[in-house]
């Protein structure tokens, strides 16, 4: 009974403020599985052109799967977190490789699947096919935390059971497609981290217990995050005539698979005592760590023999993958130039 009238408020809300989104106007599972995959540590509006491009260059997972990685990671290029479209693609691979195609509709099928885990099959399983799996995403935890009054951290294994219990009591088994979607939207536009007053205008606010409580804004809790690392890059970029040269960076480290002008990790002391011809160091936030980088060019006559290594024409470049700091370095240069 309580859920009824906490379903019928939330659907109302859904229907008067959702926003319009390609991915939510299909119920193919290719498509929504792209759109979770791009939109996982993306804003909607950077992830919505890159679906675009994704579903207008590769329509199908057949097309996706027989794409070279190289492409896709070019495709990628500016959205960090690369594993997800190494991921993407070989997902794409065992799709097709297990006759899944044109997308697996059973849970334990999506879930199998590299690069999605219990949040991104739900919402597969619940946006393309109504199966009734919760999707808990970011925004979910913050409703749930502040209708519940839940203050434990979400993001601990012990958080985690804690919330998926509260779901479990929550999820409308009838509508999960739209449960899941109406939930989703109502944590991304109306129970905001920042609330500001939409308190005051919130239609679930007579059940909100954190609202009840005084704690709304404290929720949702997290464990204490972990410290960021720092690191000390210094770029060579070599120019011979109209050449330059780069290298695929091989090691399981940050941006694996993309190409990169040749370096050397050093420390911060190295850092501030070397310098030659170059730009000025820029700083770049990753999620755990932050890369000073310092990117020194070398007009030569010869190219050096630095192994790992290859030549190729400076305007060739932009049909490489590249990371969005050197991207920022290139764009830094070009205006130097
Ligand atoms: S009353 Fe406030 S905290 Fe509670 S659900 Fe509504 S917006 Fe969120």
């Amino acid at each position: 009974m309580r859920n009824s009238l906490l379903y019928s408020r939330l659907y109302q809300w859904y229907e008067t403020n959702h926003r319009i989104l390609p991915w939510r106007e299909t119920q193919d599972g290719y498509r929504i599985w792209l759109s979770e995959i791009i939109l996982q540590q993306t804003r909607v509006a950077q992830g919505l052109d890159y679906y675009m491009r994704f579903v207008e260059r590769w329509p199908d997972i057949e097309s996706l799967a027989s794409a070279a990685e190289d492409e896709v990671l070019r495709e990628w290029q500016g959205l960090g977190y690369y594993s997800r479209a190494r991921n993407l693609h070989k997902a794409a691979q065992m799709v097709v490789e297990k006759g899944w195609s044109p997308f697996p509709t059973r849970f334990e099928d999506i879930r199998s699947l590299p690069g999605i885990g219990d949040y991104t099959a739900g919402a597969i399983a619940s946006f393309a096919y109504n199966q009734p799996y919760p999707a808990m995403d970011g925004n979910v935890y913050r409703v749930l935390a502040r209708l519940a009054d839940i203050d434990e951290p979400f993001d601990t294994t012990a958080g985690k059971k804690l919330f998926h219990q509260h779901m479990e009591r929550l999820l409308d088994r009838e509508h999960p497609r739209l449960f899941n979607s109406a939930i989703m939207e109502f944590g991304a536009l109306q129970c905001t981290p920042q609330l500001g007053d939409n308190c005051q205008t919130c239609p679930l606010q007579t059940q909100c217990l954190g609202f009840a409580h005084g704690t709304a804004e404290l929720l949702p809790v997290r464990k204490p995050r972990p410290k960021v690392r720092d690191r000390w890059f210094i770029y060579h970029i070599y120019i011979c005539g109209q050449n330059t040269l780069i290298m695929r960076r091989e090691d399981k480290d940050i941006w694996f698979h993309l190409y990169d002008f040749p370096y050397e990790e050093v420390t911060a002391e190295r850092m501030k005592g070397q310098r030659g011809e170059g730009l000025k160091e820029i700083t770049h936030v990753l999620s755990h760590q932050r890369i000073h980088a310092r990117y020194e060019v070398h007009r030569v006559q010869k190219m050096p023999d630095i192994a790992g290594t290859f030549v190729i024409r400076w305007e060739e470049l932009n049909d490489y993958a590249l990371s969005r700091l050197t991207l920022r370095a290139l764009d830094t240069l070009q205006h130097k130039a």
